[in-house]
């Protein structure tokens, strides 16, 4: 089953004619399978987030579509639960626990109204995360408490709240050393087989790439092209 599709994307930054424009990727089509792990892989300013973006809803193309599960990405209401988001950085709340952290996304929802009811199903989806992302004992800690790579394992518990079969994640370990890069990268794939989630990886290190990914997709120097496929076939941890 298809999970995530560009077709023909363009996008460009800057289309008012009083800016500068610049384009940065152009003729997108990738086919993401279900529980796939694709990485993308290009030089530093070749439109690598800019294509998470797109399938975050967080940007609009300039051309072509993009769906995620068989559904346009622009109908942003469906989209916050069919994928979940990781970034670099970790995005927890100095002031919230573990536990309250993870399921922030829902508070924000059902302070929005888009939501009703039953916090406590969540609090315990909450709970089943923090054991599948091995924080088992911290769910009442602050992140203050938490080294980097821990804060990071709450980021993905937030992001899979809402069991979403999109992982989305931009050089998820990217700020931690090479040790806890490393062990993450191990936990990630253990959590990957775990969930069956379909992950779309960004890095700009081709060699973890390869470690990590079914497939790598490599992009040209900005505007990003995909210039190969390359299908991994080894035997992974
Ligand atoms: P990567 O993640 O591969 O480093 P990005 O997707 O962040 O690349 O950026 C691709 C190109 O688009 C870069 O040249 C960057 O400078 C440009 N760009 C990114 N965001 C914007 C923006 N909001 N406005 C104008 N240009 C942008
Ligand atoms: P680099 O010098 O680019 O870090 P490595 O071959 O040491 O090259 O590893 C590249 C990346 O692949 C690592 O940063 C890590 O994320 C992942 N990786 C490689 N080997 C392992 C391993 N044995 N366990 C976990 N992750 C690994």
């Amino acid at each position: 089953k298809r999970m995530i599709t560009y077709d023909d994307v363009q996008k460009v930054y800057g289309t008012d004619p009083a800016e500068e424009s610049v384009t940065a990727l152009q003729d997108i089509d990738l086919n993401i399978e279900h529980g796939e792990f694709v990485s993308v892989v290009g030089p530093s300013g070749c439109g690598k987030s800019t294509l998470l973006h797109l399938a975050a809803g967080i940007l609009e193309p300039t051309d072509g579509s993009i769906k995620i599960n068989g559904t346009s990405v622009q109908s942003t209401q469906h989209q916050r639960k069919e994928v979940g988001l990781v970034f670099q950085h970790p995005v927890a709340l100095e002031w919230r626990t573990v536990r309250k952290n993870i399921m922030l996304p829902v508070q924000i929802l059902k302070e929005n109204g888009a939501i009703d009811g039953d916090m406590d199903e969540y609090r315990e989806r909450a709970d089943e995360l923090i054991s599948l992302v091995g924080l088992k004992g911290f769910g009442d800690s602050y992140p203050n408490e938490l080294s980097g790579g821990m804060q990071q394992r709450v980021t993905i518990s937030q992001a899979l709240i809402y069991n979403p079969s999109v992982l989305l994640m931009d050089e998820p370990f990217g700020s931690l050393d090479a040790m806890t890069k490393d062990e993450l990268n191990l936990e990630l794939l253990r959590i990957w087989r775990e969930t069956e989630k379909t992950i779309l990886f960004i890095t700009h290190d081709l060699d973890e790439a390869v470690f990590l990914s079914d497939r790598v997709v490599v992009l040209s120097p900005r505007p990003g092209e995909v210039v190969d496929e390359i299908e991994i076939d080894l035997e992974r941890p």
